[in-house]
């Protein structure tokens, strides 16, 4: 393990945040959106991405003809460690970009790189990502929305939910079932969709936390070319781990407040002094540079050009997890107070407050607890895996809840 940047990749890290200090701010510790930042979010996102295209960071692993620089995946992450201190809008495109594109690059055809991939990467155009469904998000596998052949077409009908950014999206990528006859993981295509197109109806879901960031969608005689198929029929779970694999590989900074941030609240509350607080602050501080380790070997690997193994996992468990604990606490420390979810009326401008409620999504979000533990124990630790009774039984055949 190396905690340091390499010659080259300290140069790197300068430049990028030459550039992030050219046109963006810091952080600052409590900001959170308000009402106005989310009505421009979609703007300043569009603005963001267009100029990061222009002068190379968009997407720094991809080739120079698709509009990358043949960066490194360190490069990569150093990038996403600088940006991540700044003010960047890059939440509506992570999805497109981080898993949908590089799907569409793997699987698409010429036309279909040509059309679609500089219109991501400047911004013009925003993907989501339609695979979970009402009885199918951890056993994605299991879906139900169908598509039947009908001459040159496909017609879709059926449900997602959980869609992120499904109402201003144009286009996603979509997984149905073209054959129930087959077992579950067989029977499975991709496709791009258009989401302006008839008979796609996207409806927000809203928020505890007062957002509507997800969707519920619908999908009634949805035509689709088989043009606009990814990958050949029945292997759309091929198409999709690699989907997946894209989402895993994502290096993710700071999701919320940490350790330090609750006890320099706790230094103001008054508060430092409670021997069951401190106890937690040991926890919460342990974990971290537990985790922060483990990033460094994933790094370490990735900067010597290895491919970081499914240890990656621990990541969100321990982070999610940890939002939630911490903002619990902080909330618990202001007592009445920590009622008042208003920024301009709670405590540290409400941040612990909206990031409790954001915390429980993100510990479902790409992976659960459960099922990032599941991916530990098989994958790292070897141990015996999960009873899959459904492995070779037709969908059809299949008990449906
Ligand atoms: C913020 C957010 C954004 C999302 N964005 C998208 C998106 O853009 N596109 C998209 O397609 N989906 C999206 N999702 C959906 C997400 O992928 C699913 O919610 C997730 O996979 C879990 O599926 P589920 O909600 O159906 O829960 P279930 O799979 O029904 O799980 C219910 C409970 O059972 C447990 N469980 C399930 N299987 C096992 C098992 N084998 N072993 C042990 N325990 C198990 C789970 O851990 C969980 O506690 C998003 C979700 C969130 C919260």
């Amino acid at each position: 393990m190396d905690f340091n940047d390499t010659p080259e990749e300290a140069e790197f890290r300068a430049e990028a945040r030459a550039f992030l200090e050219k046109h963006l701010t810091l952080k600052s510790a409590n900001k959170i959106a308000t009402a106005e930042d989310r009505k421009n979010l979609l703007k300043r996102a569009k603005e963001w991405q267009d100029i990061k295209a222009q002068n190379g960071y968009a997407k720094i692993t991809w080739p120079k003809e698709l509009g990358g620089r043949d960066g490194t995946p360190m490069q990569q992450v150093i990038w996403g460690q600088e940006e991540g201190k700044f003010d960047a809008p890059t939440g509506p495109f992570a999805i497109g970009l981080g898993m949908c594109i590089p799907t569409v690059i793997a699987f698409g055809s010429d036309e279909h790189k040509k059309r679609y991939v500089q219109k991501a990467l400047h911004g013009e155009e925003i993907w989501c990502q339609l695979f979970s469904e009402p009885s199918a998000g951890s056993d994605v596998a299991g879906l139900k929305t169908r598509a039947v052949k009908d001459g040159d077409d496909w017609v879709i009908n059926g449900q997602k939910v959980w869609t992120s950014g499904a109402h201003y999206s144009d286009y996603g990528i979509l997984l149905v079932r073209t054959d129930p006859k087959v077992p579950k993981h067989k029977g499975l295509t991709m496709f791009i969709v258009d989401m302006k197109q008839e008979g796609v109806e996207a409806r927000p879901i809203h928020q505890a936390s007062g957002g509507r960031e997800f969707n519920e969608v619908y999908f009634t005689d949805v035509r689709i070319p088989d043009s606009d198929r990814l990958g050949e029929v029945g292997q759309g779970w091929k198409v999709a781990l690699v989907t997946l694999m894209n989402e895993r590989l994502a290096v993710g900074g700071s999701p919320g407040p940490d350790w330090a941030e609750i006890m320099n609240y706790a230094k103001d509350a008054g508060t430092m002094s409670d021997q069951a607080f401190r106890e937690k602050l040991a926890d919460w501080y342990v974990a971290a540079q537990g985790y922060k380790l483990t990033k460094f070997r994933t790094q370490t690997a990735l900067s010597r050009g290895e491919t970081p193994g499914p240890e990656n996992s621990i990541g969100k468990i321990i982070t999610a997890n940890h939002l939630q604990d911490i903002c619990n606490s902080a909330i618990e420390m202001q007592d009445h107070y920590g009622l008042i979810n208003d920024p301009d009326a709670a405590p540290s401008d409400a941040i612990f407050q909206q990031s409790f409620m954001w915390a429980p999504g993100l510990r479902i979000a790409g992976g659960t607890d459960e099922i990032l533990k599941n991916i530990i124990a098989e994958r790292v630790l070897g141990l015996p895996q999960d009873v899959r009774v459904d492995k070779d039984v037709s969908f059809e055949e299949l008990k449906q809840g």
